[in-house]
């Protein structure tokens, strides 16, 4: 019935959809008008233990992992709507590889309504700009958009956090950064990001949050702290779509997972 309904849908026109009931984008049953069916966010709203600062799975009830015990991040608190795992991983690839932007939607709408659930208000209220992390300008041309912008959009809607445009530029394309060592991954990201001009007196004193989606080492997002730290901004959070554990090699696995 399902693929009829899609066959249906492909071959008509926006008027015909209209008439026919919405499908989750999950499991395609239907679904009141929303992108996922009640059933579909039920099995999706479960709280994954992770370290309190960057997002990582932790096994044992600890607060903060080994990493965030030796204070290696320049981020405030990172906050992760899942790990790499399905349906998330899917819904990037979707978005990324074939340009699914109602992907990128539902994605931007679960990561709100996360924040909005575990981080407190005070916190989110304080934030000054969403900055979606930039594309290296080729990888961005080639794609025609940046999957952290159509996430990011959603987040400034419906938080009514305005995004920071055209603020920093990605000169390096970090997406070779796979099975590289950490050691190495970090000395390819020095320098990948610079600050433009026109916005650096706007950054000056402000809470910043960087929307990505995956974070694996955080390498990528530490560099982009650094130059925002050295520029005055007072507080930097991360909020992403999946926060992967170590080691890297998982996401090898699966190759076009590269970020
Ligand atoms: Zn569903
Ligand atoms: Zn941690």
């Amino acid at each position: 019935m399902n693929s009829v309904l899609n066959f249906i849908k492909q071959k008509s026109g926006k008027f015909i959809e209209q008439l026919l009931p919405a499908q989750c984008l999950l499991c395609h049953l239907s679904s009141n008008d929303k992108l996922i069916c009640t059933y579909c966010q039920n099995a999706l709203d479960i709280k994954r233990p992770c370290c309190r600062k960057c997002g990582l799975r932790l096994v044992k009830t600890q607060d903060f992992c080994g990493d965030c015990l030796q204070q290696t991040h320049l981020f405030t608190q990172l906050h992760a709507l899942a790990d790499y795992q399905s349906p998330y991983s899917s819904l990037i690839k979707k978005l990324k590889y074939k340009k699914q932007l109602i992907s990128g939607e539902l994605l931007g709408e679960l990561l709100t309504s996360s924040i909005s659930s575990n981080v407190d208000l005070q916190t989110i209220a304080d934030v000054d700009y969403l900055l979606a992390i930039p594309l290296h300008r080729k990888k961005h041309k080639k794609r025609g958009f940046n999957q952290a912008e159509i996430i990011a959009q959603v987040t400034s809607r419906q938080l009514g956090i305005p995004q920071l445009f055209d603020a920093v530029e990605r000169h390096k394309n970090t997406s070779v950064q796979e099975g590289l060592s950490l050691k190495k991954r970090k000395q390819n990201l020095n320098n990948a990001f610079s600050l433009k001009q026109k916005q650096r007196d706007k950054l000056a004193g402000t809470h910043l949050v960087i929307i990505d989606d995956v974070v694996t080492t955080g390498a990528t997002v530490n560099s982009l702290c650094r130059i925002l730290l050295q520029a005055g901004v007072r507080r930097i959070d991360i909020w992403c779509i999946c926060r992967t554990a170590l080691p890297v090699q998982k996401l090898t696995a699966d190759k076009q997972a590269s970020i």
